[in-house]
């Protein structure tokens, strides 16, 4: 049979076009190189706990036709993101706050703390030249040194003095005692995982997983009217204007025989020394009371060709490469793109489900 679209790849994006397509009638077959759907939102259960085995995801969104949207695949929970940084055993609450304020400098008041980082803010005059004096301008050295510079030398792999002082464009500072890491009005973990979300999505698809499209270009092709392609978009013209670079992750999970190893889902290390960057305990994005417990590191690392792509790296050498991607993808007949890897694009899972019914809109109408 030919299908009407051939959809590359079961992340949110795939999945979000192939729902919409099938739900007017249009037949999909969907591949998938790994051997489960789901792209980086996909949970692994085990002991009753939902593991975010690609890195921890929270849903939040101020879009409510795109929170409307997702509620109807799948029952949101309480869950709000307020996360811990660990700064070599010192604990602060995260996004920076009277909380935090006060546990640094044991100010109570909201201009007892802006007339603090005012003043430290005042060692930086000009223009910043690079990463650490952008954070200092924004926040004031303590807040920098404790809580910016190693978390962002881990990220990045090079010392903040030697990043550019766009990637910092803004540090959100809050004068309230709200520790809710996030602003937007809607917000959630999906109870029972994101797998649920979108096996619904897929459900009137056919769906062959580990298969690589580009492994098998033509034959697959030959298969659909139409292709939705969203894999990475320098491998689907088979890498011919230099490699579209990445930051890539390495995550370590490991079963605890605990009931509540960090009592937090999400504690930043913020320190150089330690390796890892975030420790996630899955249990507590769904409020778990199971007697042990799943908890994962996460260490940042030099993205090699192979390895799993997760940050895009949008400076201006990857634009560009990706600019000449992008004139070759406007030639392509028949071949939709899009999602994060197609687009080269740090996409929220909102705004993903966005890009996709904007597309779908597009192509049905
Ligand atoms: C570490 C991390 C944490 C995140 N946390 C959050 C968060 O807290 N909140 C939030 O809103 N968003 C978060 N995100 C963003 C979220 O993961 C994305 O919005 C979403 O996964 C994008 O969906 P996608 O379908 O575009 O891409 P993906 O999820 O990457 O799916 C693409 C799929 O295509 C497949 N594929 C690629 N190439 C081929 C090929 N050649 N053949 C067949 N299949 C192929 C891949 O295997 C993959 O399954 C996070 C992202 C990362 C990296």
């Amino acid at each position: 049979m030919i299908y009407d679209y051939l959809v590359v790849g079961s992340g949110l994006f795939g999945a979000t076009f192939a729902y919409e397509a099938t739900r007017r009638g249009k037949t999909c077959l969907v591949v998938e190189q790994r051997g489960h759907v789901g792209g980086n939102i996909y949970c692994e259960c085990r002991d009753g706990i939902n593991i975010h085995r690609y890195g921890a995801h929270i849903f939040h969104t101020s879009m409510r036709p795109v929170w409307d949207y997702i509620c109807g695949f799948a029952e949101m929970n309480h869950f709000i993101n307020s996360p811990v940084a660990n700064y070599k055993g010192e604990l602060y609450n995260l996004p920076f706050n009277m909380n935090t304020f006060n546990k640094m400098w044991g100010v109570v008041t909201p201009r007892e703390a802006q007339e603090m980082i005012e003043r430290q803010r005042a060692e930086i005059s000009g223009e910043p030249r690079n990463l650490e004096e952008q954070a200092i301008s924004l926040v004031g050295r303590d807040i920098y040194e404790k809580l910016v510079k190693g978390y962002t030398e881990k990220q990045w792999g090079r010392p903040c003095t030697e990043l550019p002082a766009f990637i910092i464009r803004r540090l959100p500072v809050r004068f309230t005692y709200d520790n809710n890491y996030f602003s937007d009005p809607y917000q959630g973990i999906p109870k029972g995982g994101y797998n649920g979300i979108i096996e619904k999505m897929l459900e009137k698809c056919d769906v062959e997983l580990n298969t690589d499209f580009n492994a098998d270009r033509e034959a697959l092709r030959r298969r659909a009217k139409k292709v939705v392609y969203t894999g990475p978009l320098d491998a689907y013209f088979d890498g011919c204007c230099g490699p579209l670079q990445y930051r890539s992750l390495r995550f370590e999970t490991r079963r605890m025989d605990t009931p509540n190893y960090q009592g937090v889902a999400v504690m930043n290390y913020t320190d150089r020394e330690t390796p890892y960057t975030r420790v996630i305990e899955h249990k507590h994005f769904e409020f778990g009371d199971q007697p042990v417990t799943w908890v994962t590191w996460e260490y940042p690392e030099e993205w090699k060709p192979g390895a799993e792509p997760y940050y895009p790296i949008n400076d201006e050498k990857n634009q560009r490469t990706f600019a000449a991607y992008q004139e070759l993808a406007r030639k392509e007949k028949g071949v939709l793109f899009g999602g994060r890897l197609a687009e080269y694009k740090y996409y929220d899972m909102d705004k993903t489900i966005a890009s996709a019914l904007a597309l779908a809109r597009k192509e049905f109408g």
